[in-house]
């Protein structure tokens, strides 16, 4: 069992059909986090963002995400792919080797993309490399898309 203090708060009020949730939800129960469904920004480490339903890529954010906690995501990561899904890094570090070095020595064994967006919205920046998100999971919701965007609508956030 996970200690209390250990134990991060995930959000999603998505589509809970979705494939890519389901996959979530059941690391998310065997590995003893939280899991909330309501908007309370006190409460909630990560967001889960859905975006675009057909894409099979999932965007995971760096600092406060996968650096709060490596171990659970680098499992995920590994179920996300035997899944047939594309995770990778999107974080709002700028490009440089140092920050590079630091997420590759972490995920090595992973071998995924990882993008730096140098403090540009997530979003568009993925878009114009041609690439639409299925799934955000990011500690900071405006570094996806700003403060008010459709997804952040659709997902319950006001
Ligand atoms: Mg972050």
């Amino acid at each position: 069992m996970r200690d209390e203090d250990d134990k991060l708060t995930f959000f999603y009020s998505g589509d809970t059909d979705a494939k890519v949730f389901q996959l979530v939800e059941t690391m998310l129960n065997q590995e003893d986090q939280y899991l909330v469904d309501f908007y309370n920004e006190f409460l909630i480490d990560i967001y889960m963002l859905l975006d675009k339903k057909k894409s099979n890529y999932v965007a995971i954010d760096w600092d406060n995400t996968i650096s709060a906690d490596q171990e659970f995501f680098i499992e995920l990561i590994k179920r996300l792919k035997a899944e047939g899904y594309i995770p990778f890094v999107c974080t709002l570090r700028a490009p440089d080797s140092e920050n590079i070095k630091e997420i590759r020595s972490v995920l090595e064994e992973t071998n995924i993309a990882i993008y730096l967006t140098n403090g540009r919205p997530k979003r568009k920046y993925m878009k114009s490399l041609g690439v639409k998100v299925l799934l955000w999971i990011d500690d900071f919701y405006p570094g996806i898309c700003g403060d008010s965007c459709k997804i952040l609508a659709r997902n319950n956030i006001e």
